[in-house]
């Protein structure tokens, strides 16, 4: 198994740090990794004059999976457009075809305060949201402004191939298979034909799964569910710009930002795996940053590129070890806990393994 280590910037090289400590850990279950370190973003710009250097291109394209901590930073802001680090990572999806975004949305009952929810509502939260990466209304031809009898019109052409579809709706089908056997598919087809076809090609998918039951809602009824009672959902699945809305909204319902993993699959699950946070300039090198949805975000790569359910479990068994002991990072903490740095929190997950 050959992982692409992409640290980037701000807080990236310390949580990069400790997920690269638990995955050589694993070695000694007999897993067997290459762990090559590539660069991505600012700190790609600042060795290399661009944010996705051929040597990482190749790196990545040799590579079964990726992990990446974060890029970006107030000092890159002022460059031109294609030097940005985030057109590093908008490289690397696209170059990899990286279509299947996965979020989940967990929440661990010793954090439930950390929601802005009632704790009753968001008890037992473990939500997957499946989200389609590469089409939709985002890169629908044609789009623009133009001028319309004498006033400026604004256009987007929301459009999707039953090929786009099916191929997501494999992906979550695979997903709900791996958990509690429920997919809920997420359309706006009472109004727009591109969701109708959506909702059509998700019954027709769904024939290759028979053990996994398929529900369907309306997306504005699925905004309001996710905070009336989010406990009803185990996977969802849906495009684009629906998914884009509604995972922010199912990890907010966690209420820390440092705890949420994702992966982004292409058709042979291979994957960039990331946290869906940035990278925090304003703590980066101090050694308080959050180093557990990095972590989180190595079992999911076990999981879905490598087919390694034990090890990921193994990982996940030990941050949830890690939380009833007390350990907490300064963004997770309550009086009463104890406070740890980031390379402490590796210590201790560590020590769960
Ligand atoms: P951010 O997610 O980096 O930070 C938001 C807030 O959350 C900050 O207060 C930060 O300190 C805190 N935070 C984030 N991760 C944390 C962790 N692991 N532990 C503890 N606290 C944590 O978002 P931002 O401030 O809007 O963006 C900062 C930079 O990150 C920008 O350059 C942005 O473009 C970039 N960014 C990158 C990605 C990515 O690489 N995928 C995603 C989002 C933002």
């Amino acid at each position: 198994m050959k992982i692409a280590i992409l640290a980037g910037d701000g807080i990236g090289p310390e949580i990069i740090t400790q997920a690269v400590r638990v995955l050589e850990a694993l070695k000694s279950d007999g897993l067997k990794f290459e762990l090559e370190p590539g660069l991505l973003g600012g700190c790609a710009v600042d060795a290399a004059g661009e944010p996705f250097p051929e040597a990482t291109r190749r790196l990545v394209a040799e590579a079964d999976a990726a992990i990446l901590g974060a890029v970006g930073g107030p000092r890159y802001d002022v460059l031109p457009r294609q030097l940005r680090p985030e057109q590093g990572l908008l490289g690397i999806r696209k170059m990899l075809g990286l279509f299947a975004n996965l979020r989940p949305a967990v929440l661990y009952p010793e954090l439930a305060n950390a929601s802005t929810l009632k704790p009753e509502i968001v008890a037992g939260l473990d939500i997957l949201i499946v989200r389609e990466l590469t089409g939709d209304i985002y890169f629908g031809e044609p789009r623009g402004i133009e001028l319309r009898d004498g006033q400026r019109v604004g256009f987007n052409t929301m459009i999707y191939s039953e090929a786009e579809i099916s191929r997501i709706a494999h992906v979550a089908f695979r997903a709900a298979r791996k958990r509690k056997r429920k997919l809920c598919s997420v359309d706006k087809m009472n109004v727009l034909e591109c969701t109708q076809l959506w909702r059509d090609v998700v019954v027709e998918t769904a024939k290759d799964y028979p053990e996994v039951e398929l529900s369907h809602m309306l997306v504005d009824n699925a905004a309001m569910q996710l905070v009336r009672n989010p406990g009803q959902f185990d996977v969802m699945v849906t495009g684009n710009m629906f998914g884009d809305i509604l995972s922010d909204e199912a990890s907010m319902l966690t209420g820390s930002i440092g705890m949420l993993p994702s992966a982004s699959l292409d058709d042979k699950n291979k994957g960039l795996y990331e946290p869906i946070h940035g990278s925090a300039p304003d703590i980066a090198g101090k050694d308080v940053a959050n180093p557990l949805a990095t972590i989180l975000s190595a079992a999911m790569m076990l999981r879905y590129t490598f087919d390694q359910e034990a090890a990921a479990g193994r990982i996940e068994n030990a941050v949830k070890r890690v939380l009833a002991q007390g350990y907490r990072t300064q963004d997770i903490y309550e009086p009463g806990m104890k406070k740890v740095g980031t390379a402490e929190m590796g210590d201790a997950v560590l020590a769960n393994i």
